[in-house]
């Protein structure tokens, strides 16, 4: 095709592919200097309970602040490190590093909370991921109730193996939740018998809740999740409105900039000193 249309779009081709391909190669490179660098860092937002407004937990986010490049998005990076498998080094760090964090908070007294920490495929194939687990709540003493994996429905291509690795993690007592459900391709069949206990409605939902397909996806997945005793979680709450008919749908959890932006430590521990959002502080 590229030659049909003449030299020009080929040479178009080639230069944006090498761009990507040299781009691909920099965060490479530049991930293997990130841990002697320290260029890594945790961000942690609130999971909230929606009727009281209470702080019932925090999902744990990776920063990477380039030294070149300055900072670059987890989508961008991550897929890279998927990729190449560097993810099982990083993802390592995070868990420990959010399960420090947490038992550090809990040691100061706020509060017995969960912490949920992103777990790629690649990291949870990995043989001696449930290893890792167990050593590290070991080595920083959180009870594993105090941790929450949030894995992706991609999980579910390796059905058997997949089944097998959760119900060794949740035998841990470590909880297990699907994040941004909706957007893979779960069979229900499926589902049903995955050893999980949340489901986490992908953020993508509710960006257009007043679109009645939407809304009915919500309420749908809402359903679906209390029917299977799971619990139901909703990401990307912005406004006053999505919460309000969330609650409306028996859906009482959730997590977005509405109650609060993903922060570093310091910042989120005076919230944690709060405890709880007000209706009144929301709008
Ligand atoms: P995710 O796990 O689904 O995380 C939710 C993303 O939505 C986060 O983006 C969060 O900052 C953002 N978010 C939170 N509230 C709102 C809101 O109200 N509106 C909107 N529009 N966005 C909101 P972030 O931190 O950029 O992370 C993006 C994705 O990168 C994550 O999606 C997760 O898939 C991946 N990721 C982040 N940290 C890690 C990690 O430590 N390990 C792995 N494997 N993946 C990670
Ligand atoms: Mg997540
Ligand atoms: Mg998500
Ligand atoms: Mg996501």
């Amino acid at each position: 095709l590229a030659k049909e249309n003449g030299k020009n779009t080929f040479q178009f081709y080639d230069e944006a592919l090498h761009r990507q391909l040299a781009y691909k190669m920099e965060i490479e490179n530049g991930l293997r200097k990130a841990f002697d660098n320290k260029e890594f860092s945790l961000v942690y937002q609130p999971k909230v309970e929606l009727k009281s407004g209470e702080i019932i937990g925090m999902e744990a986010l990776l920063r990477w602040q380039h030294p070149k490049l300055g900072f670059i998005s987890p989508m961008e990076f991550i897929p890279v490190a998927e990729e190449t498998g560097q993810i099982v080094n990083i993802g390592h760090w995070v868990l420990k590093e959010a399960c420090r964090q947490n038992k550090l908070w809990q040691e100061q007294g706020l509060h017995n909370l969960s912490v949920s920490v992103n777990v790629s495929v690649r990291q949870f194939q990995d043989s001696s991921f449930l290893n890792k687990v167990s050593s590290i709540l070991e080595e920083t003493g959180l009870s594993p109730r105090c941790l929450e994996l949030e894995i992706t429905e991609s999980i579910m291509q390796d059905i058997t193996h997949s089944v097998d690795i959760l119900t060794q993690i949740r035998s841990l007592g470590v909880k297990v939740s699907i994040d941004d459900f909706g957007t893979g391709y779960s069979s229900l069949n499926v589902l049903k018998d995955l050893p999980i206990d949340t489901l986490k409605i992908d953020k993508s939902f509710l960006e257009n809740m007043s679109d009645s397909m939407n809304s009915t996806m919500i309420k749908s997945i809402i359903k679906l999740g209390l029917n299977l005793k799971l619990n139901v979680i909703a990401e990307g709450i912005e406004t006053t409105e999505q919460m309000e008919k969330l609650i409306e749908n028996q859906c009482n959890l959730g997590q977005g900039y509405l109650f609060s932006h993903p922060l570093p430590p310091e910042e989120f521990s005076m919230l944690l000193q709060k405890g709880s959002f007000s209706k009144k502080s929301l709008t």
